[in-house]
């Protein structure tokens, strides 16, 4: 019996290079059931007992003398068989440790280190008849739910001993759980096991003293239907014991029930029909739908510009995938995904859903990622790493907003979504979706040359044009002895706007762009004392704060360089703009949303609930505000600085600076009243600010196609980024030519190795950081080793003197 399960391929929870392959296991007969491809189990290993993962089976093993699996620890196993497949391409693709990969597929609680709870046995109900010492044990356990062993043996009277004999008798558990996150929660639901008429006979039959059970009988008698526990004993004032005890004797039912923590729980969502698709809509569907009848694995692009209806058509096509037995996922970027998205899916689709989001507690979403593996839902909407729901027949993955940066994740594994998705679909004979208005270069240019199917919406649902837009040289307006952060035309179009009665967006681009203290005398910035980088100042409670290192200090009254008093913020910080808004303009209602004003849970949503109903005139706000957001009353939007962006050095600059004008276009005049943009810019020349103004796409991707052409970036190539960094800036410098020398012979034909220079910050946390970057030709089969040589060098990830991280892209 299951003799192909005698031996376990197993990857352990240590990422380094000794440890980043499969060692091999016994399968206790007993286990050989329950284990699976992509179990959770514990193994021993060296000394140390630890969490692993079950890749591949075997009859026999190649080492002399194997350990045996001391635990399995899940019912269901986390992972499927092409999950498991996938952890191990994405850390070939990606250069981690496979480790890594399979612990980015998993959610937060099953990853922690094991940690022991003691609680109250379920079935155990007769603490009266226990010494005074235990009685209070107990007691202790039921109020707190549940308490480690440490805790509990500061009770009087408590021993090791004691805890062990007390599980022994069935009255607690001990058991292991993740960290001390709650991994699940279960409640226990009553009701009557028997017809009323005979609970009713038995309460008669009670001696007179047993008065709480007579009631519990009584009550249960009159409401059949099962309740929550507690529920009844709020009811009738009994006590657990007492309900346990009829529980025993038959009357009642009792059972344990697992209780998904639902973080819309409570709240219903109004059903929404489908509605008939426009002719393009439609042409757009029928490019979805015909491959997905076929299971033929196909990827298309979906550009369409905002308002064009594409939501509807990713709501049909979901339908149709479950209509075939199958199941979807959505992406969405995280900022994005607001109620107002959530609402769209769940008014489809109702309990169908799953929504995976980073506002969820690890419970929370530990809760959903259950329902996504049980079946229990065929629809798992959710920011990147939703890309890696644990379905097992999944017939469409929709990416909207193809284009945004947080798609790729910025830590190990580096992978990006899109790409994580296409190999998901080869495996699952799926469609992947890529929705946008703004395609990303790279899917641009496969469109462009056939790689990927693309269809196009030219056209507005509801017909509404596009808003013009007036871009304002802020040269101009300076040489005019304007010094304010507001253009005359801005001031302007935000005043009648108001008048009007309807309401503007101003948009402020946070990246590259903060509130910094500068000397006036030595023209100095304040910097962090642990990184190359300018403090930025914070109102609220008068601070500096490194975004870095998270250093803070007191505004200094003095310039810590040259000691002059003469020091002034600069910079335009949202907390600035609302200040000078205030001056201004009195009396403007404005709320404020960038990351100090929604960290709180649930603040995001409250503010825009509050923009809606017309509570303010002007929504001022960072990225998070510039899409999906669609309020009728908005007809004006202002970019506070178009070019911020622009300065930063990354070969993306000018491709994000369009794609964000575009998306916050988007949000303006999108019903009756026609809309108005106005971008102030002090580069009003620039292509990516000229063409997104005329709404010029296509001319816009010819023009940044040739020029990622002539410099050799992505598409055109494929980009290494290798970051070192030490805290020895002498010691970095030889780490960075000595890692040049060393990968010189493994250049593939084609390719150029760049560096190392210092990188765009080049000091974070008292580390010294240096670059290397290397450009191959894209589609090269000819690694000549590379990518092996490179990823024993990521190995050197976690070690304290040097560190190295690589980032890939373009292929
Ligand atoms: P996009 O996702 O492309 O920005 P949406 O899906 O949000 O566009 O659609 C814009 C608006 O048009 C929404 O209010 C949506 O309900 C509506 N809409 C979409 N498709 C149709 C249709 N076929 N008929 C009527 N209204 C539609
Ligand atoms: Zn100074
Ligand atoms: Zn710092």
């Amino acid at each position: 019996m299951n003799d192909h399960k005698r031996v376990a391929r197993v990857f352990v929870d240590v990422p380094s290079q000794q440890t980043d392959r499969p060692f091999d296991y016994e399968v206790p007969t007993a286990m050989r059931d329950e284990v699976e491809v992509g179990s959770r189990v514990r193994v021993p290993f060296g000394p140390r007992k630890l969490l692993g993962y079950v890749v591949a089976f075997a009859p026999v093993s190649d080492a002399p003398r194997l350990k045996p699996i001391l635990e399995v620890l899940d019912l269901v196993p986390p992972l499927t068989p092409e999950l498991v497949s996938l952890a191990r391409w994405v850390a070939q693709q990606y250069l981690c440790p496979v480790i890594t990969a399979l612990h980015a597929m998993v959610p937060a609680v099953l990853k922690g280190r094991y940690q022991r709870i003691c609680r109250v046995h379920p079935d155990f109900a007769e603490e009266d008849l226990l010494p005074e010492h235990e009685r209070e044990l107990i007691r202790q356990l039921r109020e707190k739910g549940e308490m480690s062993p440490e805790q509990a043996l500061k009770l009087p009277r408590v021993s090791r001993f004691l805890l062990r004999r007390m599980a022994a008798d069935k009255r607690i558990i001990i058991e292991e759980r993740a960290g001390d996150r709650v991994t699940r929660k279960t409640v226990i639901w009553v009701g009557a096991a028997k017809t009323s008429e005979v609970l009713r006979r038995e309460a008669k039959a009670l001696p007179a003293q047993a008065r709480r059970q007579k009631e519990v009988l009584q009550y249960v008698a009159d409401h059949p239907d099962p309740i929550p526990l507690a529920q009844l004993l709020t009811e009738t004032g009994a006590v657990h014991a007492t309900v346990k005890r009829l529980a025993e004797k038959g009357l009642l039912t009792w059972e344990e029930r697992e209780e998904y923590r639902d973080p819309f729980g409570g709240r219903s969502f109004e059903r929404t029909e489908p509605l008939p698709l426009t002719p393009e809509q439609h042409q757009a569907y029928d490019a979805i739908a015909e491959p997905l009848k076929r299971r033929e694995p196909r990827t298309v692009l979906l550009h369409g510009v905002t308002g064009s209806g594409k939501t509807e058509i990713y709501l049909q096509a979901i339908t149709e995938t479950l209509n075939k037995g199958r199941q979807a996922i959505v992406l969405v970027p995280e900022i994005s995904l607001t109620p107002q998205m959530v609402r769209r899916f769940k008014g489809r689709f109702g309990d169908d859903v799953a929504v995976l989001h980073s506002g969820l507690s690890d419970g929370e979403r530990y809760d959903e990622w259950r329902k996504i593996r049980s079946g229990e839902v065929r629809v798992a909407i959710g920011a990147r790493s939703a890309v890696f729901a644990p379905f097992e027949n999944i017939g469409l993955i929709i990416i909207d907003e193809e284009h945004e940066s947080s798609y790729k994740q910025e830590e190990q594994p580096k992978y990006h979504a899109r790409l994580v998705a296409s190999k998901r679909i080869e495996a699952h004979g799926a469609v992947l979706v890529l929705g946008t208005a703004t395609p990303s270069v790279e899917s641009y240019y496969q469109a462009r040359t056939g790689k990927l199917e693309w269809v196009t919406l030219n056209q507005r649902v509801h017909g509404r044009p596009f808003p013009q837009v007036d871009v304002v040289d802020m040269r101009n307006e300076l040489r005019g002895g304007n010094r304010s952060i507001f253009s005359r035309p801005l001031k302007q179009a935000l005043m009648e706007c108001v008048d009007r009665g309807e309401q503007a967006v101003l948009f402020l681009n946070r990246r590259g762009y903060s509130t910094f203290v500068l000397c006036r005398d030595c023209g100095k910035t304040v910097e962090c004392p642990h990184c190359d980088i300018s403090l930025t100042y914070h109102r609220t409670n008068r601070t500096l704060r490194c975004h870095y290192c998270g250093h803070a200090e007191p505004v200094p009254q003095t310039c810590p360089s040259c000691g002059s008093s003469h020091i002034r913020y600069f910079g335009t910080g949202t907390q600035r703009v609302e200040e000078e808004l205030a001056r201004q303009l009195p009396g403007l209602r404005v709320i404020r949303m960038d990351v100090d004003t929604t960290n709180r849970k649930g603040a995001h949503e409250r503010l825009l609930t509050a923009f809606g109903e017309g509570k303010a005139d002007v929504l001022l706000g960072t990225q998070m505000i510039a899409k999906g957001l669609d309020f009728p009353k908005v007809t004006l939007v202002g970019v506070i600085a178009a070019d911020t962006m622009l300065h930063l050095p990354d070969y993306r600059a000018a491709e994000r600076t369009f794609q964000l004008l575009t998306q916050v276009s988007g949000r303006a005049g999108r019903h009756e009243r026609p809309g108005r943009v106005v971008v102030q810019t002090y580069t009003p020349e620039h292509y990516s600010i000229q063409m997104a103004a005329r709404y010029e796409t296509e001319p816009f991707y010819i023009q940044e196609c040739r020029l990622r052409k002539q410099h050799r970036y992505p598409p055109y190539c494929g980009l290494f980024t290798i970051l070192l960094s030490h805290t020895d800036k002498g010691a970095v410098m030889q780490a960075g030519m000595r890692t040049v020398r060393g990968l010189q012979p493994y250049m593939p034909e084609g390719a150029e190795i760049l560096g190392p220079v210092p990188a765009p910050i080049p000091r974070i946390k008292d580390r010294y950081r240096l670059q290397v970057m290397i450009k191959v030709p894209p589609h090269t089969d000819e690694w000549n080793g590379l990518t092996e040589k490179l990823r024993s060098l990521s190995f050197l990830l976690g070690d304290d003197e040097l560190r190295v991280s690589i980032d890939r892209e373009g292929i």
